[in-house]
């Protein structure tokens, strides 16, 4: 088949280029590669960007996930709402400060939890709800913060695939008690790894820096940096979940291309839902009404109609040269929470049994996506 014809296609790239390059020599050379100045000016640019009080960057979002569920004093004998249609990191979180993960379902268009969903499991011991702007669709945060508020919950949200995305033309993390970010390479923008926690309360983000440094009253920059001898305390027991200045000043970059990066997935997200129109049985994730994505994963649904299976349909996909890769996982399904015990999840069940991500990045030519398309229509016996 002419589908097989020409290289590989990967499910993401990071676009990454000279520019980052220089920037990471740049901090090599100026012999501070520990947190430092670079990180500094990434917290306050990324904060300014998503329209927060302040930025604290940290090694990942997992470890941004659980800092900020040690901010909330979260612990045995607590229950987080969260989706079980996440990366597996979301509900371990919850078990890193030993409190309880409790599954709910999310709406089958965006693949994200809705006030509904959570009503259903919340329970006298929830404290808090942990939300996630799924692949880079926006959650209906204006929805939840309103239940939360009534239900006198704390609402956390993970914004690992979300930054780009909006609500109601806001930044996603506009407003948010505590939002955390994800800069892996299969995120819209990356460091190689880190993260990044937003918040506009203050305390919390003096609080959150020093969870970050082992509970140290004063950082290692602020004690390397004045001229007189500062001895620090330990005021908590805390973590070693810092970021390098060599990330930052690649963070620093990308932040700059954030624009161009997510335009550029929207043109071929738009591309992509054009060509699968004649595709049928396939049904591909758009924006919500409340906001726009930024389709960090162009994720499609499978309907009953369509001939093959996705585990097969993947394996076609992968002999075709495409890298495409099953849909966002259902976390309750996985041996880690084996007992764990869950309600019902029709919804969560049926997206992560049928749906995949095609490949979609910053670089990809038409040609690329033709050939993605060619395979699935063949499939779909059209
Ligand atoms: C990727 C991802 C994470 C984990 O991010 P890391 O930076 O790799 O720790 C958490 N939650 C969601 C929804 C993710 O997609």
């Amino acid at each position: 088949m002419s589908a097989g014809a020409g290289a590989r296609i990967p499910v993401m790239v990071p676009w990454l280029g000279e520019e980052e390059a220089r920037a990471a020599a740049d901090a090599v050379l100026s012999g501070w590669v520990a947190q430092g100045p670079r990180v500094a000016e990434f917290e306050r640019a990324f904060a300014e960007r998503v329209g927060a009080g302040h930025g604290i960057a940290v090694s990942s979002c997992t470890t941004a996930l659980h800092l900020a569920l040690v901010a909330l004093e979260l612990g045995p004998g607590d229950e987080v709402v969260v989706p079980s249609l996440s990366f597996i990191a979301t509900a371990n979180a919850v078990r890193y400060v030993g409190a309880r993960p409790v599954f709910a379902d999310v709406e089958e268009a965006t693949g994200n939890l809705t006030a509904a969903t959570v009503d259903a499991v919340r329970t006298p011991r929830t404290k808090a709800v942990l939300a996630v702007h799924q692949g880079g669709v926006p959650a209906d945060v204006h929805a939840l913060r309103a239940a939360c508020a009534d239900w006198d919950l704390a609402l956390v949200e993970d914004a690992a695939c979300g930054i780009g995305a909006t609500v109601g033309g806001k930044s996603v993390g506009h407003g948010a008690l505590l939002a955390a970010w994800s800069f892996h390479p299969r995120k819209v923008i990356t460091t190689g790894e880190g993260g990044m926690l937003t918040t506009d309360d203050a305390e919390w983000a003096e609080r959150l820096r020093r969870l970050r440094e082992h509970g140290m009253n004063v950082s290692a920059a602020q004690r390397h940096a004045s001229g007189t001898p500062i001895v620090e305390s330990y005021l908590e027991v805390g973590f070693n979940y810092r970021m390098t200045d060599i990330q930052a000043a690649i963070g620093l970059v990308q932040l700059g291309k954030l624009d161009a990066i997510v335009a550029r997935r929207r043109e071929l997200a738009a591309r992509y839902t054009e060509l699968l129109r004649a595709v049928p049985g396939v049904r591909p994730v758009g924006d919500p009404v409340h906001g726009e994505g930024n389709f960090q994963s162009y994720w499609v649904l499978l309907a009953g109609e369509f001939p093959v299976g996705r585990d097969r349909l993947l394996g076609v996909l992968a002999e075709a040269g495409v890298s495409a890769r099953r849909g966002i996982m259902a976390s309750h399904l996985e041996p880690a929470y084996a007992g764990h015990g869950a309600a019902q999840l029709p919804v969560t069940e049926r997206i992560s049994r049928d749906s995949l991500i095609l490949p979609l990045f910053h670089t990809m030519t038409r040609e690329q996506q033709d050939r993605v398309v060619s395979v699935l229509r063949e499939q779909a016996g059209g």
